[in-house]
């Protein structure tokens, strides 16, 4: 038995920001600089969720010995509220988060948070920080959720003391001065994820770990990582915090080809959403293993056409180039495909509004 979810308590802050202090802090948007005026958290004690409350946003107080900061049991998720052309808000495919998160929880041990509760959190702090829900095309409100462990105990065991916090920030266009492709290096000294850990969980740690590999990225040359799987370094699994599409073409017929999932990627929710519009578009579309010697013949052969990662933040960004230890090359010229960019019209049009919502992907906020 299920109990019903009470109502959030709502405590606004005592004055709300006005409307020139609110646009001048929505002037040059970039991504995860500024945050709504509330938040919610909800804590988990006694085995149960207590009263989840949206308050004011600002620092969570921690005790220091709080088991998140030390044993690292701490999961999120992140989606994003699109302003409407008829002046509503929807969110993008939310139950699909609050699902996974649930998944990471649980590889975690920590408590599934109820995802009526997920979406009832979100939906509450949209619809009271709605003004900061950006109006343009490639804006929106990213919302953050996220878990913690609160347990003041230096124990290794699962925490028995939580708390959910829930965020947003908007949003800016993530290529303010248009889409350009990204130049990636394959690394071979650093994994992402091995067979049995947390890969396929939105957990803090793994974050932490790829750190050193995005920099090593950056010292050669490169924007991003492209992770291979951890037993045989063969396999290409994804690109720092996105997963990667690679663009086929062949006796007049376009093929997407995703890496499969094989319990060491990160499932996302655009990676989903684009294997089904891919079929929308008349592309065929699959799910395989692809290992990086195939990619090098394919992009020398000419089938391979072009290349793109794909994650909430950043929706769609083409692969430009490659490189790794011994060899170097260019996809398309180096230049944005036709099917990336076909891909992410239609994906922002969704979105956005502009584009019939045949799959009901999105959800009324307010
Ligand atoms: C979040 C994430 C993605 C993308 O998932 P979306 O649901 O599309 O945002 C891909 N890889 C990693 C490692 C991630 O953390």
């Amino acid at each position: 038995m299920t109990k019903p979810i009470a109502p959030l308590n709502i405590t606004p802050v005592t004055e709300r920001l006005s409307d020139a202090e609110r646009h001048q802090r929505m002037a040059n948007l970039s991504f995860g600089r500024t945050f709504t005026e509330h938040m919610v958290v909800i804590p988990y004690k006694d085995g149960a969720w207590q009263q989840g409350e949206v308050k004011p946003y600002g620092p969570l107080s921690l005790d220091p010995s709080a088991s998140s900061l030390h044993y690292g049991q701490s999961i999120f998720e992140g989606f994003k509220a699109f302003a409407q052309p008829d002046g509503s808000v929807k969110t993008f495919r939310p139950e699909a988060n609050a699902e996974r998160f649930n998944r990471s929880a649980r590889r975690l041990a920590m408590p599934d948070l109820p995802p009526e509760l997920f979406m009832a959190a979100a939906d509450a702090l949209i619809d009271l920080d709605k003004d900061w829900v950006p109006k343009n095309v490639g804006e929106s409100l990213y919302l953050r959720p996220l878990m913690i462990a609160t347990d003041p105990f230096l124990g290794v065991r699962p925490a028995l003391e939580y708390l959910f916090v829930l965020f947003a920030s908007p949003a800016g266009a993530y290529f303010p001065s248009g889409v350009k492709p990204v130049s990636v290096w394959v690394s071979e000294d650093f994994v992402r994820a091995a067979p049995g850990g947390t890969g396929e969980a939105k957990c803090a740690g793994n974050y932490a770990a790829s750190l050193v590999a995005q920099a090593q990225a950056q010292q050669k040359g490169c924007d991003q990582v492209v992770w291979l799987d951890a037993v045989e370094r063969k396999f290409i699994e994804e690109m720092g915090g996105m997963n990667l599409f690679f663009v086929y073409q062949e006796q007049g017929k376009i093929i997407l080809v995703t890496p499969e999932l094989t319990g060491t990627l990160l499932p996302g929710i655009t990676r989903l959403s684009l294997l089904q519009l891919a079929k929308d578009l008349g592309y065929e579309a699959e799910e395989r293993k692809l290992s990086v010697q195939q990619w090098r013949d394919d992009i020398a052969s000419g089938r391979m056409t072009e290349v793109f990662a794909c994650g909430t933040a950043a929706v769609i960004t083409p692969v430009g180039q490659v490189k790794a230890n011994g060899f170097e090359m260019q996809i398309n010229r180096g230049e944005n495909g036709p099917v990336t960019m076909a891909l992410r019209t239609a994906l922002l049009g969704i979105q956005h509004g502009t584009t019939a919502d045949t799959h009901h992907w999105m959800h009324t906020v307010a």
